[in-house]
């Protein structure tokens, strides 16, 4: 990380938004630079054999993830999730933003992804079999062509208690490292930040990993994990800024949508736009899934961040250009939020030059917004989401609302009827009820 002084004042002459960003208005930006899915994609360094690489992987352990999580027998070791309609809360949020919605809304549930309950049993839990993987065959203990359901032993779980990991997290992306990692033998710590919640810090302490608390942010508590593993040469540091693994694990999502549209008869193509809404922190999460989006269904998909108008850091660093080199603190933003999976002040520098040119748009919302929308959907649709979960939730209103945009891709009328507007519900299946109580109380 280079350290160099942000004049506040040019760059709020440079780039006006930065002022609607630093008084934390809700903020809708349309990417000027955005070009086509083939003129974007090489600027991404990882291609569609690398995705089908990862999905193959993920397809060798499935054998082990069916035995060690039984809960994930029903897609036969499969970590998936589902597309559901929410008619009720379409029409709910356009009484609430006296907007219409052409098209259909629906809701991807990652939420309810099994191990862990959101995004993060994506990425997270597909990079620590990677690693696992790795160990075992340069041991010579496995081979790609053997069934990996003997990983599920205690021979291996005492091979792997040798390696340890370690990993800096808001939560949820400890909460996958740490249960995947324990459930294989690793030794694992947890770096949480200051917004992780207590009962993720207590699931994962009842799952025998070391959680190290922090009352600083999500980068310091990456930055002591990086230490940690600095010192021992069997530690295995994941790196959530960084990493193109993790980037592959939410990139198979993808290649998995375009098939259970199919199987749902969804029909995405340039007379049917598909418009995907994703909640964004260090970006990671949202930008792999991105990616795959864009090699499944290529111009016919529009990808949008979401972010809190307190942890704007992806819009920052992509519109000012400054990428990783700046954070919402150095103009003044607290990065404090409700939203503790997206409560991240410096994106990721990758993420971010990687996918400026495939990223629609960026939008943020209010904190109070956030428990609005979670209790409304609870209303509507009697489904049960984190606040985090919620930020893609207005994405549908600010394309609704963006006549120029729509005009500038040659969407009418016509084809908007055609579209599915997809709310990516990256977290929140397994909030305790207690929790989620206290969630829906802060609701309007
Ligand atoms: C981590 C997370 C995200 C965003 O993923 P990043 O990789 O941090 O951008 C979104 N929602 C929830 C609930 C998360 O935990």
């Amino acid at each position: 990380m280079t350290m160099t002084t942000i004049d506040i004042n040019k760059l709020k002459n440079d780039y006006p938004l930065v002022r609607d960003l630093v008084d934390l208005k809700e903020v809708v930006w349309f990417n000027p630079n955005v070009t086509s899915t083939d003129q974007g994609l090489p600027y991404v360094g990882l291609t569609q054999n690398d995705v089908m690489d990862a999905q193959a992987r993920l397809q060798r352990f499935a054998p082990y993830l069916m035995k060690a999580f039984p809960e994930t027998a029903s897609t036969e070791g499969i970590i998936e999730s589902a597309v559901v309609d929410i008619p009720q809360m379409k029409e709910a949020l356009e009484k609430r933003y006296n907007t219409l919605i052409e098209g259909q809304l629906r809701l991807k549930k990652d939420s309810h992804l099994p191990i862990s309950g959101s995004i993060k049993a994506r990425g997270g839990i597909y990079e620590v079999l990677t690693h696992a993987e790795k160990l075992a065959i340069e041991a010579g203990l496995l081979t790609t062509e053997d069934n990996y359901e003997k990983l599920f032993s205690d021979e291996f779980r005492k091979f792997f208690s040798q390696y340890s990991i370690a990993v800096g997290s808001t939560g949820n992306l400890g909460m996958s490292i740490g249960i995947i990692s324990a459930k294989l033998g690793f030794s694992v710590s947890v770096h949480m930040s200051a917004d992780a919640r207590q009962w993720k810090k207590d699931k994962l302490r009842a799952h025998g990993v070391n959680v190290v608390e922090y009352e600083q942010d999500y980068s310091i508590a990456v930055e002591q994990g990086r230490k940690e593993a600095e010192k021992n040469p069997r530690c295995f540091f994941i790196d959530d800024e960084n990493s193109k693994t993790l980037f592959l694990g939410y990139a198979v999502a993808g290649l998995r949508l375009k098939h259970q549209f199919e199987t749902l008869n969804i029909p995405v193509d340039s007379e049917h736009p598909l418009f995907v809404y994703l909640p964004c922190g260090v970006g990671g999460g949202p930008g792999g899934v991105a990616f795959g989006l864009k090699l499944a269904f290529g111009d016919a998909v529009h990808c949008l961040f979401a972010e809190p108008t307190h942890s704007p850091c992806m819009l920052l660093g992509v519109y000012t250009q400054l990428h990783d080199g700046i954070s919402v603190q150095e103009v003044g933003i607290d990065n404090i939020t409700a939203a503790d999976g997206l409560a991240v002040g410096r994106a990721s520098g990758f993420v971010g030059r990687a996918m400026e040119r495939l990223i629609d748009g960026y939008y943020t919302i209010d904190d109070q917004e956030l428990y609005n929308l979670l209790s409304l959907l609870n209303k509507e649709e009697g489904i049960q989401l984190e606040p985090s979960a919620l930020a893609g939730m207005t994405g549908a209103i600010h394309v609704s609302q963006a006549k120029d945009y729509l005009q500038g891709l040659s969407l009418d009328s016509q084809k908007m009827h055609n579209a599915t507007h997809l709310v990516w519900a990256t977290g929140g299946g397994m909030v305790p009820t207690d929790e989620m109580q206290k969630y829906l109380a802060q609701g309007e």
